[in-house]
């Protein structure tokens, strides 16, 4: 790595990215109370799921996503930043508007989307995944379009 690149400081911007490019923390620990909790069998980011749910059960057609109240801009917390604030709020705007469009377009096929702030308590969490796995029980399949 070249000396300059290594010694430059990294804009806000970048360290974001690096860190939203990464596991982040919520979804680690909601994968945590899920496991102990029982609900298991889940893949997580699966590439070819529509959003890459953070939290999958392709059987049940169940998606579960944890959005950062920054990131996708919780009504109750959401605080836009102050230095380079137009930048923020398109970027911000954004993601809201593709996990609108994500989730219309996964319920379209099928899915049960659940998106679940990272401000909710982890017990929270785990009764809306159980709830969202009762509901869509069975397994959906071609052969069984009834479901
Ligand atoms: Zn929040």
């Amino acid at each position: 790595m070249p000396l300059g690149n290594a010694r430059r400081k990294l804009t806000r911007g970048e360290i974001m990215a690096r860190i939203r490019s990464k596991e982040t923390g919520p979804e680690i620990a909601l994968r945590k109370v899920l496991w102990a909790a029982g609900l298991r069998g889940y893949r997580k980011n699966p590439g070819n799921v529509l959003g890459k749910p953070d939290v999958c059960w392709k059987g049940r057609k169940v998606a579960v996503f944890v959005d950062s109240c920054f990131w996708h801009r919780c009504p109750a917390h959401y605080v836009a930043p102050k230095t380079n604030a137009p930048f923020w709020e398109a970027k911000t705007r954004r993601n809201r508007e593709r996990d609108r469009e994500v989730s219309g377009k996964l319920r379209e096929r099928g899915w049960l989307v659940i998106r679940l702030w990272t401000h909710l308590p982890t017990g929270g969490m785990v009764r809306a995944v159980r709830l969202g796995l009762a509901r869509n029980r069975r397994e959906h399949s071609v052969a069984d379009p009834g479901l």
